[in-house]
Order: structure tokens, then sequence, then C-alpha cells
């Protein structure tokens, strides 16, 4: 890679970034295809990340992906957003600032990948997690499926998740076990079980014999709920898949075209310290 006066330049911005697998992933892209870019992580502190990302347009960026804890503010600084949480910023020529999120079709990419026949095997969904993921991926998946449970540690998060879908309901989360003896893909989108946060007893032995069991952490890869899911034989969906198709979509929006995702995987996986 060379890097010139007129390289474009693209970033990961949130806080914390410097763990981040994004710049892996899009300069491997940006250089599988040749392009005069380069892709950083820039960490974004302070009370007014709004006044920050708003002062992006004067350094001539061309794009970006934007995390935890700003993707508000992202579509909050755009002049259009489909949405009001945006995990990428594209900056148009006309000098506009244009807000998309990538996290729910990055999810049934993900799906898709892993069990290309799920449209005709999931009509009921249990959400354990009702944050920004959660909802995301709910609102994409929520035309191609009956009912989507949201089981939340805090209920009203959970029982208002519910209530932005026709087909959304609220589940308590001491009932979980009833919800994963329901359902025909569990999706676990809360932090449990990522490295460093507490883990959870998942009641794995009442899944349906033919249900999908996905959790979007990746950090680890395998974690405790696919182990256990893997372990009964399920189709199991790691979150890696997630990370990414929304990286792959965000790639195509600036560059207008599809990166692999094979080589991408294949990439991150050692930087996880997984070989395959
Ligand atoms: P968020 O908006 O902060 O939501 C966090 C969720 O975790 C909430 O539902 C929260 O419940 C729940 N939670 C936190 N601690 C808990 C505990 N001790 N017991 C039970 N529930 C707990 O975060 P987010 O952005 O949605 O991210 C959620 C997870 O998804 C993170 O691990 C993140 O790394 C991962 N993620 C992965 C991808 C990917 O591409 N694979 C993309 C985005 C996020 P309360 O409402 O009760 O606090």
């Amino acid at each position: 890679m060379t890097i010139s006066a007129s390289t474009q330049v693209l970033a990961v911005i949130g806080d914390p970034v410097a763990h981040s697998l994004s710049p892996v992933m899009h300069n491997g892209w940006i250089a599988d295809h040749g392009l005069d870019a380069v892709y950083v992580a820039l960490p974004l502190t302070g009370d007014d990340p709004t006044a920050a990302l708003r002062a992006l347009k004067c350094f001539g960026l061309k794009g970006a992906n934007v995390t935890v804890p700003h993707k508000e503010a992202a579509a909050r600084v755009a002049d259009r957003s489909e949405n009001s949480v945006a995990n990428v910023l594209r900056w148009e020529d006309d000098g506009s600032v244009s807000a998309f999120n990538t996290d729910g079709l990055g999810f049934l990419d993900s799906l898709s990948e892993r069990a290309p026949d799920w449209r005709g095997r999931i009509s009921r969904v249990l959400m354990l997690g009702a944050g920004g993921a959660a909802r995301a991926i709910a609102a994409a998946l929520s035309p191609f499926v009956d009912t989507i449970h949201f089981a939340n540690r805090t209920a009203e998060r959970g029982e208002a998740a519910a209530l932005s879908l026709q087909n959304g309901r609220a589940l308590r989360w001491d009932d979980l076990e009833r919800g994963f003896g329901a359902a025909d893909l569990i999706i676990q989108a809360t932090t449990l079980g990522m490295d460093g946060q507490p883990e959870n007893e998942w009641p794995v032995a009442n899944c349906r014999a033919n249900a999908i069991v996905a959790d979007i952490v990746y950090r680890p890869l395998r974690t405790p709920l696919l182990n256990a899911a893997s372990a009964r034989g399920l189709t199991t969906i790691d979150g890696l898949g997630m990370l990414i198709h929304q990286g792959a979509r965000s790639f195509e929006l600036w560059f207008d075209v599809r990166p692999d995702a094979a080589k991408a995987r294949a990439r991150l996986l050692p930087a996880l310290g997984e070989t395959s």
C-alpha cells in the first residue's frame, strides 16, 4: 500500500476502537481491489460526539463506520439517514452526508450463508436482548417471520422493542425455558458471554431439534451458548459473520463493489486466536 496526498481516508469511529477488527477487514479488501484508500481506527471521546462527527466533513473523509456509543449521533449529523441509529457514514461529492445501518442486513447475510434455507425454516424468533444490535436485527428479520419475542434483562426495554414491530412480543427474562422451546431461531444479542463479561446458563436442552442458534458476540468466537448448541447438533451461527457482512455492505456503499467475505474471514480468524 502506498499512501499519498490523494489517498482516500476511511475510519471506524467509536469508544473504544483500539481492538476493532474493521481496519484489518477493510484494508484487506482495499488491497484486493487495488484502491487508493486507507482505513484507520479513530477513538472519539468527549461530551460532544455530534460536533466532532460534523467536523469530519472538513477533512474530506470518504466514509466511516460508527460504533458504540456514537451510532445515534451518526444518524443525527447526516443530511439523510435511513434509520435513527447509523453504523455507516458516507460523505458525498456535493458535501452532504448520508447515513445507513447495515447491521440488520449483515445479520441476514450471515444467516443466509450458514442456513440458506432459513426462510422456510423460521417462523418464531427468540431475541435475547433489546439493545441497538438486537433492534437492528429484529427490524431486518421482521418481514420474513411470524413473531419475534424479545427477552431482555430490563423488561421495559424489551417491551419497547417489541412494541416497535408489528410482530414483536415481549417474553419475561425468567421465562427463557419456554422461549427456547418455542423458537426456530434464537439470537443472542446481549453482551453476556463476551470476553470480560458474565456468562449465562442458557436452557439449550429445551431447543427444538431443528432450531438455529446465533450469537452475535465474536470475542470469543465460540461462545458458551454456541458450544452448548453445537454439542446438541444444532445449526450455529457465530458473530464474525455479521461483523463481516455489515462491513461488506459498508464497503459497497463507499466503493460500489461487493468485497469477498470469505477472504475477510480467513484474515480475521487469526486475530481472534482461531485457525479455521
Ligand atoms: P447495547 O445496546 O448496549 O445492548 C446491550 C444488551 O445486553 C442489552 O439488551 C442489555 O440488557 C444486555 N445486557 C448487558 N449486560 C447484561 C447482563 N449482565 N445480563 C443480561 N443482559 C445484559 O449493545 P449492542 O450494541 O446492542 O451490542 C450487544 C452485543 O452485540 C455486544 O456484545 C456487541 O459486541 C455485539 N455486537 C456484535 C456485532 C457483530 O457484528 N457481530 C454488531 C453489534 C454488536 P439491559 O437492557 O437490561 O441493559
